[in-house]
């Protein structure tokens, strides 16, 4: 995850071309939505805006509230306001603009079924620098835990409406009481480590010495490295028989490869943590997401936009914000309907993410996890598949 400081805005374009009710003067109208998804959620609830945009043939805006909305075949509105479409009907619903005879393209929107999952908690252990350690370490840690719990299942920003089409994972995390020895940590969710390794971009050999059973606990590493990144993160692994477009499987059932998370120790020691985004980002990697960028990757998540290496600006050039935490926007948080998808997925079907200590809240309630038992490192590890 780069540090990066954008703001873009939203900008539209009409391209049909019909003709006025005269037939004479011909002017383009076309159907759109609100930040241009084409996706929402039949939940009765997600409010998605769907707007005439017209141009003349000088392609200046132009108005004319005779252009009626028509959904399904049926009336809804007209050009003089976006019509709000809201629905508890799963499935492909068709719009169409039209004025008189003339019929702008069709827009189809994908609604689909509103998914109820549970919550899951998943217990982290950091790995930290003795001498980064102090009275206040406790604390820190305690609050990026929450801070983080708030930031991956938002799905609206500070002065903005919810974003359509953005859903809560419903993935929390907690402090793991116990190390990777399976004893009690002096402060929940710190394993101290001595600084006297070697300290270099990408997974390095030490931390299987500090390394705790990746199906018992997700690892986060808190090291120095030299680079603009900020963190970086392995991909999960999944079991033998399970697929997901861009993830591998084996069939090995101890570890063969440092899974985790590793993030520069500032976050810590400089409160970076209070605001800024990128254990977030991590962690999306780390249950399976890919970036939304750039233009000929695949993070394969339908209703994801693709973008260019540059944030907020889309494969065709278009501006548009997509506050999407596998972009490099600045500091964005929101998963897609079909980025949860894929983490869900990647929860059931995955090895090494921690999921023999997860939890189901609030079921959880009186429910002792299983303890850490050692990790042995395998005589020829493999390298971890790094994302940053
Ligand atoms: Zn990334």
């Amino acid at each position: 995850m780069k540090f990066k400081y954008v703001i873009y805005f939203l900008l539209f374009c009409g391209c049909s071309v019909s003709k006025n009710d005269s037939g004479e003067q011909p002017v383009a109208f076309q159907l759109t939505t609100e930040n241009l998804t084409q996706y929402t959620i039949a939940d009765g609830s997600s409010s998605l805006k769907v707007f005439v945009t017209l141009k003349d043939t000088n392609n200046e805006p132009f108005e004319d509230d005779r252009i009626q909305i028509i959904k399904d075949g049926e009336v809804v509105g007209n050009a003089s306001s976006p019509y709000e479409f809201i629905t508890t009907e799963p499935g492909l619903h068709v719009f169409q603009a039209k004025l008189n005879s003339y019929f702008s393209e069709t827009l189809e929107i994908n609604a689909r079924s509103d998914k109820n999952y549970e919550v899951v908690e998943f217990p982290l252990i950091f790995h930290i620098p003795k001498e980064d350690i102090d009275e206040t370490t406790g604390r820190k840690i305690e609050e990026w835990v929450a801070l983080t719990n708030e930031r991956f299942n938002r799905t609206e920003l500070r002065g903005f409406t919810k974003r359509t089409n953005s859903v809560p994972p419903r993935i929390v995390f907690r402090l793991s009481t116990v190390g990777r020895n399976g004893q009690i940590l002096e402060i929940p969710g710190v394993n101290p480590y001595p600084r006297q390794h070697e300290f270099d971009f990408g997974f390095q050999d030490w931390m299987w010495h500090v390394y705790a059973h990746p199906d018992y606990v997700i690892n986060i590493w808190l090291a120095s490295f030299s680079t603009s990144f900020a963190g970086f993160a392995s991909y999960p692994i999944l079991k033998e028989n399970a697929v997901l477009e861009g993830l591998n499987s084996n069939s090995l059932e101890s570890p063969s490869s440092l899974q985790g998370i590793v993030l520069k120790r500032g976050f810590l020691l400089n409160s970076g943590y209070l605001n800024n985004n990128t254990l977030e980002h991590e962690l999306g990697h780390f249950f399976g997401l890919r970036h939304i960028f750039p233009c000929d990757d695949d993070d394969f998540a339908e209703d994801t936009f693709q973008y260019s290496d540059n944030p907020g600006i889309l494969c065709n050039n278009t501006f548009l914000l997509s506050f999407n935490a596998m972009s490099y926007e600045f500091n964005s948080t929101f998963f897609t309907y079909s980025q949860r998808e894929r983490m869900r997925y990647v929860i059931d079907n995955a090895k090494w993410i921690g999921q023999k200590r997860m939890v189901t809240i609030p079921s959880a309630n009186g429910v002792n996890p299983p303890s850490i038992p050692k990790v042995t490192k395998p005589k020829k590890p493999v390298e971890t598949d790094i994302t940053y």
